[in-house]
């Protein structure tokens, strides 16, 4: 399945999903219409996830003031991926973030916190800014501006564990329900000379907490030094593209530092103060190469509830074009991406061909229109028999709405 032929670059123009314009700048996608449906689909299967672990979703700005990523040690350790500073009227300088977390520390430190309320999970899908030399981008794997799906997490250092295994598992479920398998998992720790924040100690104690997480889990995996964040070490979810690279997705990652440098505290049972520990974790990483790993895993045939148009109506002549264009209505109703494909767009096996990728063509002639029914066709082949319209679009968006990567439940389908 993973050929060069499925490269997201070139699929992502053929099937007009996203493109790239030198006047806007090399790193920097836009998202067609149809790229932007998948993205969608992915951006609400996250939110909902993180709705049900008990996430709290939040927004903060994709600027700060320089001062914020001295604070968080960006500005020491990190700079070089950081576009310059940009310099207002009054003299003070504000960044493009690099990420989330001194926004997510800060919102935190705005108010007080009980030890009740942890773990304290916010989440954002929220926009960050690398710096990337022009050499290495490529598109949407590689880019300048990031979507990322992330989410700190602030608790005891007892409850880490939990968390991160917590968060390994909302990683597996999300690549069980995207069709995509991770390539492997690895534990990533400081290297020789890095500049790395925090002490040795606090090191050891985050690497112990999290290669024990892992071997909870019963997942393989390798240690891989040099690999680490600044302020403290990560497991790492890797996925190769089509090519065989590979590239790290998802990540759960234990950070001493960050609280200490913005000072962050609940108040204990014994009413006192302590130090809360931050976990990093994103599910998919940023939702570029999220997708970017969609479309070569899938080859643009996306799971139907991914796909950008998930069913076409498909009048067989001009005859039966209100009935098709009254089913792709009550598809929308239903929510369903619905479009409609007419006899001027060709016959209708040339319809059939030009749409192969999309999960369901419901052709009706003149005998469905006359019974009000439509003729499914799914995407490998199978023809359903015919069946009313209003069974039709109920039973394909139950489909969808269970997030299967199945394109149909077996029961009426004729070989
Ligand atoms: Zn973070």
């Amino acid at each position: 399945m993973n050929t060069a032929r499925h490269d997201h670059r070139r699929l992502g123009r053929e099937l007009a999903l996203f493109g790239t314009d030198p006047l806007i700048g090399a790193g920097l996608p836009y998202w067609l219409p149809d790229g932007a449906a998948v993205r969608h689909a992915v951006e609400e299967y996250i939110r909902e996830a993180e709705g049900r672990a008990g996430y709290s979703h939040v927004y903060s700005p994709v600027l700060g003031k320089r001062e914020l990523y001295e604070i968080s040690g960006h500005w020491s350790h990190y700079a070089d991926d950081m576009f310059p500073p940009m310099e207002l009227a009054d003299g003070e300088q504000v960044v493009l973030r690099p990420s989330l977390c001194p926004h997510h520390a800060v919102l935190y430190r705005s108010r007080a916190h009980s030890y009740r309320e942890l773990p304290l999970r916010l989440a954002e899908l929220g926009g960050m800014y690398r710096s990337e030399l022009s050499g290495v981008l490529g598109g949407l794997s590689r880019v300048r501006a990031i979507q990322l799906n992330d989410a700190h997490i602030f608790c005891t250092l007892d409850q880490v564990a939990d968390e991160a295994h917590a968060a390994l598992e909302m990683i597996r479920d999300a690549y069980r329900a995207l069709g995509i398998s991770a390539a492997r998992y690895r534990l990533s720790l400081p290297g020789p000379g890095g500049k790395y924040a925090a002490a040795p100690d606090t090191w050891r104690r985050a690497t112990a907490v999290l290669a024990d997480v892992l071997e909870r889990s019963g997942l393989p995996y390798e240690a891989a030094e040099g690999e680490a964040a600044f302020y403290g070490p990560k497991i790492d979810v890797q996925v190769a593209d089509a090519a065989g690279r590979e590239a790290t997705l998802s990540t759960v990652q234990v950070d001493f530092h960050q609280p200490e440098r913005f000072d962050l505290t609940y108040v204990g049972a014994d009413s006192a103060r302590h130090r809360p520990v931050m976990v990093h974790r994103t599910v998919i990483g940023s939702v570029e190469r999220a997708v970017a790993q969609l479309i070569e895993v899938h080859g643009g045939a996306f799971p139907a509830w991914l796909a950008p148009v998930q069913v076409l109506a498909l009048p067989v002549t001009d005859g039966q074009a209100d009935e098709a264009g009254d089913f792709v209505r009550r598809c929308r109703e239903a929510g369903l991406r619905a479009r409609f494909a007419g006899p001027e767009a060709g016959s209708l096996s040339a319809r059939i061909r030009a749409d192969r990728l999309v999960p369901y063509q419901a052709v009706i002639g003149e005998r469905e229109a006359a019974a009000q029914a439509v003729a499914l066709r799914l995407r490998d082949g199978r023809r359903l028999d015919p069946m009313p319209g209003d069974e039709a679009v109920a039973r394909l968006s139950a489909h969808v709405k269970a997030r299967s990567t199945e394109l149909w439940s077996p029961c009426g389908v004729r070989a």
